[in-house]
Formats: structure tokens, sequence, C-alpha cells
């Protein structure tokens, strides 16, 4: 397929296909895959397998990590998108409920997924970020979390606020954590940048520029971002109905994420709602696929890519078949671990393999030994439930001072 004289190379799998696909690269049955040698290394993959290809100092990898409705299932989590940068840089847009586990597949050091970008404070965009956050923690996280996300119409619903009471509700967890783990990665630093702003700049380090523009979603405060770097510009919506701002200022796009939702049909056959319900949540609170084609069709970018609906053998038809009536341009609509690789030349569509056993990466920096003063003690009354079993306790001490050359004795103190 041909565009702008672009290749755009479709890989597309439904996930049992990726099941299949995974396990005969594994079994190594030559017939399924094109190799050169009959010993050597596959060079062309279809599938994604994270932690195994380096990034080009020019190229863009953008990972769908959640792309289903508010409630996660197995198959998709709420929203979450993962972009990487030839650079170094990694960004993650919107972490909904069920996306941390798909993060944590990708197999990147907790250090350099620092940064999260809230389009709005909806649960299926953020319901993962205290797993992330304090989870984080115990996966060597050792950096601040860093926020940005957007104010709302009063004070009390923006980011600022919200990510205030959320270490506030956490207070036990951090509570058990405080002096006995190495906690910096538990540090929060949030940016909290006006909703109402047009095209303005919330980032610029490295090279990488990021903008918010409004989006028309539940409330005031909901926004849309367009991060630009190296001569590529990625976009991404969020949640929004169409809007002027994002017909203006997503043009050009290199990548167009943007809601495709279920056609109020079949919120009405699959999901139980009314007509008149699941045409006001499927129109004008969310974005029908007609809608998204069309406004596509205004923005014309490289790839446009639609996602916020369960996406089955069932309902891909039907929501292809309604984009097609207003967008004939590049599509792509998600599933979750549908990953885009993104040159000036090039984007490369194809699924990523899942690591089920997947353990943390070892950290990046030197541990700073907790400083047991800081912990939170237990009651009198609880301490008294303890049943110590010293002979078999002191051995699993005595076992790793030996082979770690220290001195520790049971005890936190
Ligand atoms: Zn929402
Ligand atoms: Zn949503």
């Amino acid at each position: 397929m041909k565009k702008n004289g672009s290749r755009l190379v479709v890989g597309l799998l439904v996930a049992s296909a990726l099941a299949a696909a995974y396990v005969l690269g594994r079994s190594g049955d030559s017939a399924a895959v094109a190799q050169t040698t009959p010993t050597g290394a596959v060079d062309d993959r279809d599938v994604y397998y994270p932690g195994t290809e380096e990034l080009a100092p020019d190229e863009m990898r953008v990972v769908a990590l959640g792309t289903g409705m508010p409630s996660p299932r197995p198959k998709q989590a709420a929203a979450c998108f993962l972009v990487e940068l030839g650079n170094g840089d990694k960004f993650i847009f919107d972490i909904g409920a069920g996306c941390h586990e798909r993060l944590a597949a990708q197999k990147i050091p907790y250090d350099y997924i620092d940064k999260v970008f809230f389009g709005h404070l909806h649960v299926d965009h953020m319901g993962d970020l205290p797993t992330f956050w304090l989870g984080g923690t115990t996966m060597n996280r050792l950096t601040p979390l860093r926020i940005w996300g957007p104010s709302g119409g009063t004070p009390e619903l923006g980011t600022a606020h919200a990510m205030d009471l959320m270490e506030q509700m956490y207070a036990w967890d951090i509570g058990t954590r405080s002096g006995v783990i190495d906690f910096r990665g538990g540090v929060l630093e949030v940016h909290e940048f006006p909703f109402d702003g047009v095209n303005e700049v919330i980032f610029e380090e490295n090279g990488v520029v990021i903008r918010s523009i409004p989006a028309v979603h539940g409330l005031d405060g909901a926004v849309s971002f367009i991060l630009e770097w190296n001569g590529l510009k990625f976009v991404y919506g969020s949640d929004t109905v169409p809007n002027k701002w994002f017909a203006e200022f997503a043009r050009g796009a290199d990548i167009a994420i943007h809601e495709c939702f279920l056609p109020p049909t079949l919120l009405v056959t699959k999901q139980g709602f009314s007509p008149l319900e699941a045409l006001t949540v499927g129109t004008q609170g969310h974005t029908a696929p007609e809608q998204f084609g069309k406004l596509m069709s205004i923005v014309e970018p490289r790839l446009a890519v639609g996602y916020h609906f369960f996406n089955d053998f069932d309902t891909e038809p039907e929501v292809r078949e309604r984009v097609r009536k207003t967008y004939d341009g590049p599509l792509s609509l998600a599933t979750d671990y549908m990953v885009w690789n993104v040159t000036r030349d090039d984007i490369t569509i194809r699924m990523s393999a899942i690591d089920e056993e997947i353990w943390p990466s070892p950290p990046i920096r030197d541990k700073i030994p907790p400083d047991f003063q800081d912990v939170v003690s237990f009651s009198e009354f609880t301490l008294s439930g303890v049943l110590a079993f010293p002979e078999i306790v002191v051995p699993i001490y005595e076992e790793v001072n030996e082979i770690y050359g220290t001195d520790f004795e049971p005890g936190l103190n």
C-alpha cells in the first residue's frame, strides 16, 4: 500500500493469529517464516518481540497497551499508548485500568518510563496509575514519576488536586514501604497545565515538544496531545467528540490516534444500551466510526488509528465499514499490543508478542539502603501475634550472610 511515497507494511494479526505466529516462530517451522539459512535468525520479523529490537536514531515506536472500553477485559485494557523515540525518550499517554501488566510486558526498565500524560481524569484513562506508581517502586524505578495532566473547571477538578488526594488515599501503602525499600521511585512530580490552552507547549526537553489542545468530553478538563520530534508528529486524542482543534492541529500527523467508539447499534445489541443512551453516548459523548472517518478525512494523517472499542471478529468489520463511508486513507483499528514503527519513509504495523513470565529489569542505579528509623512500626497488639520461628528464620539469615558476606539478624531494627 502506497501513500505519499511511503510504504505501509501491513502485518495485522488478530490475537489468536498472534499466538499461532508466536508458536510457529518459536518452533522453527521454516515453512512459516522466511529464513536465509537453516540455522540463521529470522531478520524480517512480522511479530514484535519486546526488548529485542534497537530503535534507529530517527525512529518512533508506538505500542498500544490499552485500546478497549471503560472496563478492561482480558483482550483489551482501558486506554494507554506508549511512545518510544530513537533518542531514548519514552512517554505514556493515558494509563487506564488494566494496562500496567501490558506496560511491564514491554521489558523496559522502569527508570525509563517515568513520564505519564493524562488526556482527562476518567478512570479508564488513569485507573492503573496507582499500581504503576507504587508498584513501580518494587519494579526498580528509582526516579520520581513525572505526571502531566490538565486543569479542570475548578481547582478541585484538576490533575494536581487528584494527585494530592491519591497520595493521601495511599497513606497506608506508602507507610508500609517507607524505611523498608528505596522509595525514590515513589515521589510524584506533578505538572498541571491549563485545559484551555490551544496548541500550547506543555513539555519541551531533549528535542521533544509536546503541545495540548482542548478536547470536548465529559467536563471542562479534557485535552488531546501533539508530540513532535525529529520531523515526526504523533497525535493522541484521548477521549473527545470531533472538534475544531483536532481538525486544525492534528493535520500533517504521521500517526493520529483518536477514539472510534462502538456504533450505537452495537451498543444496543452487545451492551444493552437503550437506543437513546446509545445515541447520546455513542455520538455526543464519544465519536462514532463515521464521525472518526470524517475527521480523519480532514486531518489526512499518514496513518489514522481508531481505538476505544471492543475489537472482535464480529465488531471490527462493522466498525471498519462505517469508517470507510467517510475515510479512505491508511487505517489501523487498534487492539492491545499493536505496534507501529514510524520513520519518515515507513510505517510498519505489527503485533507484539506477550511474555507472561516477565520479571522487572534490574535497577539501573545503585539502590540506597533504607533507613529503618523511618519504619512505621506495628502496635504492641499486632506484634504480640507474631510466630517468630527462630529455628527456621535464623538459618535463612545465616545462609544469606554466608553467601553475601553480611551480618544481618532477624527483625527490622
Ligand atoms: Zn473519558
Ligand atoms: Zn475513555
